[in-house]
């Protein structure tokens, strides 16, 4: 039996698609081997990659002004790729630091040494809200923000207005494809897959064709963007099996109503759990309401021994992975696509319960 998951990455895939890669593990669809072993150069696996890459703009709504990547190296890999291939000497680096993630991917610009701005940061509290307003500095190179914060919970709700000649750029590893955002206001969008969209291993990239011009070209090969675009995400050999398998959540979400009834399910989710926090003195939110996020929820009990209690008594449950970040301590439910509407109401339920047996 499968246990319900609120893992924040390596996270839940949908089980109609492990069961479709279980069925087709040791001979892909009658080809007579697995796609683990097939040559990332064959007709058979050209398919798969390409039909992945469509699919991804499509979902997104987005044309041929843009193309996606699969690459290696994690949503890690594009905080210095960006500032690598975007920024030079003139330029300035504008980043939006709403915590974690978006502090390291200042500090690899910081390393590079390239001139740097902080147009806004929430750091006065605690990153516990998305900033409304940003200055931006003179000469941006771009402008980079994390449209969730998976650490903390805050996601933003908008998707920011930045003058027409200034790229925008964002990190959305733990958000990507749960809504529909206006995708064609970034010049670049980045993350890891394995929170909400496919298994660990794979980064996906997805650059506004207009983009390419402005890349350094005195770059390692494989640290160019350009490389990959003109390989079709194919310079090397990409991680054929985890983009098999993205390709197969993709599908998912299509075959689930694409982004708008991610939207719909995904709120539901979220809301099941808000609402029980919202109802209890017991249990207490984190960040401010109107940032939250729908994807991870993170919540403090009245003390850390009940903190400690809820998450081995919730694994009693079947109900895996709740401890909060080990930076900033108490409970967190992921709650990504994948995860069943069952699983945030069995942990709904939970909540309430252990809420009754332990005030
Ligand atoms: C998990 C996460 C990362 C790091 O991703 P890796 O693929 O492990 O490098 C970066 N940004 C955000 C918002 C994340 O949630």
């Amino acid at each position: 039996m499968r246990v319900h998951n609120f893992s924040a990455g390596p996270a839940v895939l949908p089980e109609q698609v492990l069961k479709e890669v279980q069925e087709n593990l040791v001979d892909f669809k009658g080809n007579g081997l697995s796609v683990m072993e097939m040559s990332h150069r064959s007709s058979q696996y050209i398919e798969i990659i390409e039909s992945a890459r469509a699919r991804i703009l499509k979902i997104m709504g987005l044309g041929d002004d843009y193309v996606a990547l699969f690459l290696q190296g994690g949503a890690s890999t594009q905080f210095f790729m960006i500032p690598l291939n975007f920024c030079d000497d003139k330029k300035v680096a504008n980043y939006i630091d709403t915590g974690a993630w978006s502090t390291k991917a200042i500090k690899e610009a910081k390393i590079l040494g390239k001139n740097l701005h902080i147009a806004a940061t929430s750091q006065d509290k605690e990153f516990t809200y998305i900033p409304k307003t940003w200055q931006l500095s003179d000469n941006p190179a771009y402008l980079h923000i994390t449209t969730n914060n998976t650490i903390r919970g805050t996601e933003w709700k908008i998707d920011p207005d930045v003058p027409s000649d200034v790229p925008l750029i964002a990190d959305m590893s733990s958000n990507f494809l749960s809504r529909p955002l206006e995708f064609s206001k970034y010049d670049l969008i980045y993350g890891g897959a394995q929170k909400n969209i496919g298994p660990a291993g794979v980064t996906f990239v997805i650059i506004k064709k207009a983009m390419l011009d402005k890349i350094n070209p005195n770059l390692p090969t494989m640290m160019n963007y350009n490389t990959h675009v003109s390989k079709d995400s194919m310079f090397n050999t990409p991680p054929t099996f985890s983009i098999y398998v993205l390709g197969e959540v993709l599908k998912w979400i299509e075959g689930n109503g694409g982004l708008p009834g991610m939207q719909k399910i995904n709120e539901e989710k979220a809301d099941s759990i808000y609402d029980v926090i919202d109802d209890s003195d017991f249990y207490r939110g984190t960040v401010v309401k109107e940032d939250r996020s729908f994807m991870n929820i993170p919540f403090r009990l009245p003390t850390e021994e009940l903190e400690k209690k809820f998450v081995s008594e919730a694994i009693t449950n079947k109900m895996f992975n709740l401890k909060g970040h080990r930076s900033v301590g108490g409970c967190r439910a992921s709650v990504y696509n994948s995860l069943p509407m069952s699983s945030a109401r069995a942990l709904a339920k939970f909540m309430i319960d252990f809420e009754k047996a332990n005030k």
